[in-house]
């Protein structure tokens, strides 16, 4: 099946932008098969994952979905590719997404919009009956609903694992922020950026977290160990496992022991119904298996969205200076034609000679960058700039805090809640080409951006279609560092 893969025939899809080599595929089949004979074999060996394409790969171009790094072969692996190799993992390629991950729909990329598996495009209505894959890690969520592989890395800033996995009815994961190292990830923005999996099910994210929690300090300052997140408890600094833990949690713990949070502030007007019918379901069937829920609130919830949009943009602002010709991918040369608006004095001439550097960086971005992404670094090089930094910026972070601490209120207060239930997005997947509107695409983000905002370990799993026949989701969130008991949750209700 690689080898089809490899030829494009099975990319109808449009989930990979690059596939490794039908050479190096066959070599390292033959060493997992090897390694397997002899009883050696690692613990991924002979594994199809797909990687997303802003996970740095020295053997695949790593593009991040944009013109400008179209052609750029990094020179060295991320953590999250070397780990995967080191356990024999066959990455096969790299998995389409939204252009440096800014997006919900897998859409806005510069290699093609990715296509949900779900989608059954009747022959005289075909472009019209096409699902986009939710965003931006589209193409690992695809690729995985579609079995192209068996397990996906993608990166979740403001829901970008979980709401494409809940679009292609795949299980999302996104640890505990800091647990997977970022080093290699090209940067988004960088305090919310969270590597994380796709999986067909709970035991395969388990295991394949196992492999990539790795405390890796040297090349991420962010980097954590995971450790016990309960003061009270005497070994709080004893490293922990989490496979190992949520394997004693499967065989002795029990749903009874668990408190789930219903948050009233994730009932939006735009909710779907059939959605709105599934969390209820999934409470009902919770509590007639002894499961404890209670109604809690996160009442400043309402003003994660739009502090997420400026903090995002800030930092994203100001991680892609680094694109400017000069280092790395494209570089616009004298005699191309801009087709950019934005850029530069403005206009579409051609330059011919005398072209300065400035120009070179203007015109480079301006022609190397989408939209979308220029929309964003204007945004917020606008939010930090002298005038409007305390009124932006500032309050962004002050919302941040709020939101942090409205989730630790639940968790480590009164209450005591193990386990927040939600829905993972408003919506089933929308079609291609529906959602043109740049606040209604926004608004997608409200269930998934909280958790980013407190780098909480969230995920999202697929229970049910939709009366459209699309599947739909709900998502669980729990403290930080307890990745291993969502990972129990999620199981126990999936
Ligand atoms: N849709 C959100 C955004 O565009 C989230 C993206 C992400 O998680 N990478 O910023």
């Amino acid at each position: 099946k690689f080898k089809e893969i490899n030829k494009g025939s099975v990319n109808h899809l449009n989930t990979f932008i690059s596939f490794e080599d039908d050479k190096s595929l066959d070599r390292q089949i033959r060493e997992s098969q090897e390694r397997y004979d002899k009883g050696t074999n690692k613990r991924l060996d002979g594994i199809p994952i797909g990687v997303k394409d802003n996970f740095s790969s020295k053997s695949l171009k790593t593009t991040c979905g944009s013109k400008i790094l179209e052609n750029y072969i990094p020179s060295f692996d991320s953590t999250v590719v070397k780990l995967l190799k080191e356990e024999g993992a066959i990455i096969i390629g790299k998995t389409n997404m939204d252009e440096f991950s800014m997006g919900s729909s897998s859409t806005s990329g510069n290699f093609g919009s990715v296509i949900n598996p779900w989608s059954k495009p009747s022959l005289n209505n075909s472009e019209k009956e096409l699902y986009v894959a939710g965003g931006s890690s589209g193409g690992s969520a695809a690729a995985v609903a579609s079995n192209y592989c068996v397990a996906s890395i993608g990166s979740d800033t403001g829901g970008s694992i979980r709401q494409p996995s809940s679009y292609c009815g795949v299980v999302g994961f996104k640890p505990s922020y800091g647990l997977i190292s970022r080093f290699g990830l090209i940067s988004y923005a960088s305090s919310l950026d969270t590597p994380g999996v796709l999986t067909n099910n709970v035991e395969d994210a388990a295991e394949l977290l196992d492999v990539l929690i790795k405390k890796d300090q040297e090349n991420d300052s962010t980097s954590l160990e995971f450790i016990n997140n309960n003061k009270n408890n005497n070994n709080n600094n004893e490293k922990r496992n989490i496979l190992k833990e949520f394997n004693e949690k499967l065989k002795f713990k029990n749903i009874k022991d668990l408190v789930f949070g219903i948050p009233k502030d994730y009932l939006i007007k735009e909710l779907d119904e059939d959605i709105l019918n599934l969390w209820k379901e999934v409470v009902e069937e919770i509590e007639k298996r002894g499961g404890k829920v209670i109604p809690v609130s996160l009442p400043h919830t309402r003003y994660a969205l739009p502090a997420y949009y400026l903090l995002a943009t800030s930092e994203a602002s100001s991680n892609l200076s680094r694109f400017d010709g000069v280092r790395y991918g494209y570089r616009y040369e004298s005699g191309e034609n801009t087709n950019g608006s934005s850029g530069g004095d403005g206009s579409n001439e051609t330059i011919k000679v005398g072209m300065g550097l400035k120009d070179m960086y203007t015109k480079t971005r301006t022609n190397g960058f989408g939209e979308e992404v220029k929309k964003r670094i204007i945004l917020g090089t606008m939010a930090l700039s002298r005038s409007s930094y305390d009124n932006f910026y500032t309050k962004a972070q002050k919302i941040r805090r709020l939101v942090s601490d409205d989730f630790k209120q639940v968790f480590e207060g009164e209450e005591k809640v193990d386990i927040l239930i939600t829905p993972t997005a408003p919506s089933p997947a929308f079609k291609q080409n529906e959602k043109m509107d740049p606040i209604e695409v926004y608004i997608n983000d409200i269930m998934t951006i909280p958790s980013n905002l407190a780098g909480l370990p969230a995920c999202s799993i697929p229970l049910k279609l939709s009366k459209s026949n699309l599947p739909i989701s709900v998502q669980l969130i729990s403290n930080r560092l307890t990745d291993d008991n969502l990972l129990f949750a999620a199981h126990t209700i999936m």
